[in-house]
């Protein structure tokens, strides 16, 4: 007899037949009901023993956490809570469960708790629905990226150009620490490295995917980026993965249009496809905003804020409406702001980004043509010689979730905007090229993979959406 999935008992229509399951234990009442999960849905079988026909020592060992293998006829419940249920007719231990030391109980754990059991958290309702979330998530990313014809490139995880410029990098050597060579001026001599060069974990995918976008046309990446910036939020990670497509012959505007169709489709994508796990997410967000004070309570249910996301247009503002919007808004003019906005040429921060989507605008919101200085080197300069051609995809609760640009195309340009911020040519000669042979207009963004998966299933924090986090002074696992 073939084995079943739970998912495929609880949808099937095998009334009266036999059928064999295999599962943890999630909980066992009254030396009878086994409630058996084995990930292929939120959902538990119940699965009925008959304890006069088992032996006793079987019995025993039907705990928490166990590894069983379930015989039996699945039947329609008499019970509340499931249409069809397992009357078992042989169970087997394949793996015991002490229940004295086993740390998942069946009861609510803080989420600090089960980060530190990272190794056995996701066999817990809400991880299990977050990382079954998570995994659609990542196909509809290649499903609407295929769809749309764009090719799937894979950019290089170890780089040897220090100009990538997005944050603070993981050092790759081989050298023993301490033991490092040292040149004539006592810096370390990474000639003698394994590259023959100092050489970093990448912060971006971005500069070789415009490589491969000025010859595929349309590309995009979805791998892992590194930052060591000491940022202990609950928003950035050392270890994330970011998704970054990357276009010839589209501009600022096609590149909005790209970033909201998008998130739009794989929004869309998990909302038909996650059901029953949105669901449990949606009423634990719930409960957990009960507890919180009125005025920090999200308007809308995690459902809600998802259709909200696919039936409405993002907001496109200029980075100047929108210093406007912050110079004169209720917070800054009562000194609410940690930053305030006094004049043009500030960087927003978190805390302006979220003020303009959850209280102005109660949308997400596109901000475009920033101030050139705040901005990397490859940003496409305006006509006014003072903003770029940037976006940022700002959205509730998370801040910023897209950061991209229509790319410096002109050579000229672009090596000006170097010199400025002393970025060596030669770094760079092989990105020069692409403007020296059949340069073109072209854009692209960076979305966190992260960042979209809390949005998509309401967590808090960021540390939560990841299988094993790594963050600063965190790398267990
Ligand atoms: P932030 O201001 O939030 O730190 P950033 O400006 O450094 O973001 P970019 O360099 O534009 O971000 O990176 C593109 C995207 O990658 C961001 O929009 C965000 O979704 C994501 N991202 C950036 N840093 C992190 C991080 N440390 N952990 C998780 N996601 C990140
Ligand atoms: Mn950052």
């Amino acid at each position: 007899m073939t084995r079943s999935s739970v998912l495929e008992l609880l949808q099937s229509d095998k009334i009266l037949q036999e059928v064999t399951v295999n599962g943890w234990v999630r909980t066992f009442r009254s030396n009878r009901f086994i409630a058996l999960n084995d990930g292929s849905t939120i959902n538990n079988i119940q699965c009925v023993v008959d304890f006069e026909k088992t032996d006793e020592a079987i019995i025993k060992r039907i705990t928490t956490g166990a590894a069983v293998s379930i015989k039996g006829t699945l039947v329609e419940s008499q019970g509340k809570g499931q249409n069809v249920e397992i009357q078992v007719s042989e169970i087997q231990i394949l793996g015991d469960s002490n229940p004295d030391e086993f740390p998942i109980q069946p009861k609510k754990h803080s989420l600090e708790f089960l980060r530190e059991n990272a190794h056995l958290r996701v066999r817990t309702n809400t991880f299990s629905a977050v990382m079954r979330v998570r995994s659609a998530l990542s196909f509809a990313v290649h499903k609407y990226f295929q769809e749309n014809g764009f090719n799937y490139v894979n950019t290089p995880i170890i780089t040897g150009s220090d100009a990538e410029g997005a944050g603070e990098m993981f050092g790759v050597s081989t050298f023993e620490t301490n033991k490092a060579p040292v040149d004539e001026n006592g810096n370390i001599d990474y000639k003698q490295d394994f590259f023959g060069k100092e050489t970093n974990l990448t912060v971006s995918g971005q500069l070789e995917a415009e490589t491969f976008a000025m010859a595929l046309g349309k590309v995009y990446t979805f791998g892992p980026t590194f930052r060591a910036e000491n940022s202990n939020t609950t928003r950035h990670l050392a270890e994330f993965w970011m998704i970054e497509p990357e276009v010839a012959f589209m501009d600022l505007d096609g590149n909005m249009d790209l970033a909201e169709d998008f998130i739009k489709s794989v929004l869309a994508y998990v909302l038909e496809n996650c059901k029953d796990d949105l669901a449990f997410l949606d009423q634990r967000l719930t409960d957990e905003e009960k507890v919180k004070p009125q005025a920090e309570r999200s308007e809308m249910t995690l459902l809600e804020k998802l259709r909200f996301i696919t039936e409405n247009n993002f907001k496109r503002v200029s980075y100047t409406e929108a210093i406007d919007i912050l110079r004169n808004s209720k917070p800054n003019k009562k000194k609410k702001f940690q930053f305030p906005i006094n004049e043009w040429g500030a960087d927003l921060q978190s805390e302006h980004e979220r003020f303009l989507v959850e209280k102005h605008f109660k949308c997400p919101v596109i901000l475009f043509d920033y101030p050139a200085t705040i901005k990397a080197f490859y940003m496409r300069l305006n006509e006014d010689g003072k903003t770029v051609r940037a976006m940022d995809v700002l959205f509730p609760g998370i801040g910023e979730i897209v950061g991209g640009s229509q790319r410096e195309e002109r050579l000229d340009v672009l090596k000006e905007k170097m010199a400025a911020l002393d970025i060596d040519e030669k770094e760079l000669w092989w990105y020069l090229d692409l403007r020296k042979y059949g340069t073109a207009v072209h854009s692209g963004f960076g979305l966190g993979f992260e960042r979209l998966v809390q949005f998509a299933t309401g967590m808090g924090n960021i540390r939560d959406v990841i299988p094993f986090p790594r963050s600063p002074q965190n790398a267990e696992f």
